[in-house]
């Protein structure tokens, strides 16, 4: 007698969702795997939150591939759940349901002004110029003279890279040519990345960080003051847990002593600026500048809180993005953990609003675990994800249900044109190919319109 097939419908095609069906894959069961995904392709942030001129890591998605085609494994794209299906419909055709939706929303400052022209969350200016669907409507002048990037992590990097970089050395990216026409009217000499917090609470990472000062056209520079630890902060450098950070310090005195060339006009002047916690920002509709309080470190190494000095300081820009964290969505009133909207798990499995788990649903990746790791962190938690889902099977099992014929069954119903995986491959072939005429790696669809058309 054959083995009773365990139906899984995984939420979404990000590295969790991939990871989460090869590891089912690889479990030895006999599995049925529909992949959902609301956008006609798969990835999430590997197409879409990933710089995009940092191409080799993008070729992380051909790897996934190789799972999307396994014969246990059916992508379905353009289907969004909450919208074109209902966690209801899904349940009655599946044994499991694992969540792995992302994390989509960024999380705002909460301070006067952040309304104004020219404010804007990291989301907003990494969709549009990773040609997302959704962010395609945004508006950027990129023709003031200062930009301001709040927060001190990788993603900032990313932005104050995009900001600086001529028009020249995007076009080798993936920025689709309507935002690299808005991109050529910049006129930006100066970049700003302000955190609250000092050198050694800076979340870079060492490669991104080196990256920043190779630019060609570019001075990166930061006041050396900075770099003058107290006794707790030089505590936490010294401490060995602290590799990642000691190797950022030597970038950053490499930075330092550029201290004094920022008078060089002919280059965009990246500063990196500490202890400065915006406080409000200033403008009339338009964005005219970012008030600053001065902070200060209070407490023992690796327990400092971070504290505001009286006065104001004035940083004058005409754009600000802030990159201070991502959050979840609220999903099919499935309880979160405010506030970064995680779905409330335990050993990865959902918790109903009574505090009790509920049988068959999951999370894996950043709505499980909130965003922090990289791509590769996302393999652990779907195993992790996976072998919990294993250990329940026995009991899911004992219910019968259709899987992938039956949701095909509704979806047919509702009209819904979906995206197959040979779909996915002719709208990313059509992308590659028109992409190699402007001598780029790929031209993306920016619509889900333009990419239902190309097939
Ligand atoms: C700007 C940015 C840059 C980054 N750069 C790097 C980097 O350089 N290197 C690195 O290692 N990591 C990087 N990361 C981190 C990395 O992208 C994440 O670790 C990883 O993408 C998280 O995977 P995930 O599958 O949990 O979520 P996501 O990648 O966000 O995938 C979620 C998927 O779910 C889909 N979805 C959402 N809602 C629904 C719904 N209702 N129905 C159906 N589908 C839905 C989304 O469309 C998406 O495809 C970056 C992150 C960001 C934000």
């Amino acid at each position: 007698m054959s083995k009773p097939e365990l139906k899984v419908a995984i939420i979404g095609s990000g590295p969790s969702g991939f990871y989460v069906a090869d590891a089912l894959i690889n479990s030895g069961i006999s599995v049925e795997i529909t992949l959902l995904e609301k956008l006609p392709c798969p990835y999430g942030l590997i197409r879409y939150g990933v710089a995009p001129d940092h191409q080799k890591l993008k070729r992380i998605a051909n790897t996934l591939d190789t799972i999307a085609e396994h014969p246990s494994v059916t992508f379905l794209g353009n289907v969004e759940l909450g919208k074109d299906i209902s966690l209801e419909e899904i349940k009655l055709n599946y044994h499991v349901i694992v969540f792995c939706n992302g994390m989509p929303d960024s999380i705002s400052l909460g301070i006067d002004g952040e309304q104004l022209v020219g404010v804007s969350p990291c989301n907003d200016l990494i969709g549009w110029y990773n040609g997302h669907p959704d962010y395609q409507e945004q508006e950027f002048d990129f023709e003031h003279d200062a930009a301001v990037v709040i927060g001190h992590g990788n993603v900032a990097i990313d932005i104050c890279r995009i900001l600086s970089k001529s028009i020249d050395e995007l076009r080798s990216s993936d920025i689709p040519e309507n935002a690299l026409e808005v991109l050529s009217k910049k006129k930006l000499k100066r970049v700003h990345m302000v955190g609250r917090r000092g050198p050694v609470q800076a979340k870079f990472t060492t490669k991104e960080l080196h990256e920043l000062g190779k630019l060609s056209n570019c001075n990166v520079s930061l006041d050396p003051i900075h770099l003058n630890l107290k006794s707790a902060c030089q505590q936490e450098l010294d401490d060995t847990s602290n590799i990642v950070v000691q190797k950022n310090y030597k970038v950053m005195q490499s930075y330092a002593s550029n201290f004094s060339e920022l008078n060089d006009k002919s280059k965009t002047q990246i500063s990196i600026d500490f202890m400065l916690n915006p406080k409000c920002f200033t403008g009339d509709k338009q964005l005219s500048s970012v008030l600053f309080e001065q902070t200060y470190l209070e407490g023992t190494p690796f327990n400092q809180t971070c504290k505001s000095l009286e006065g104001l300081i004035e940083m004058p820009c005409g754009l600000v993005f802030t990159s201070v964290g991502f959050r979840g969505t609220l999903l099919e009133n499935l309880p979160v953990n405010e506030p970064k909207r995680t779905l409330t798990n335990q050993n990865s499995k959902l918790l109903g609003s009574d505090g009790k788990t509920v049988e068959g649903l999951y999370a894996a990746g950043w709505v499980k675990r909130g965003p922090q790791g990289v791509i590769g962190t996302n393999r652990e938690c779907a195993q992790n994800t996976v072998d919990n889902i294993l250990k329940d099977s026995p009991t899911l099992l004992e219910t019968s249900v259709e899987g992938k014929a039956g949701l095909l069954t509704m979806l047919n119903k509702k009209n819904r044109r979906y995206v197959t995986f040979e779909d996915w491959k002719v709208i990313d072939n059509k992308e590659v190919e028109n992409g190699l005429v402007l001598g780029k790696p790929r031209e993306k669809f920016v619509t889900v319109e333009e990419m239902l058309a190309c097939l």
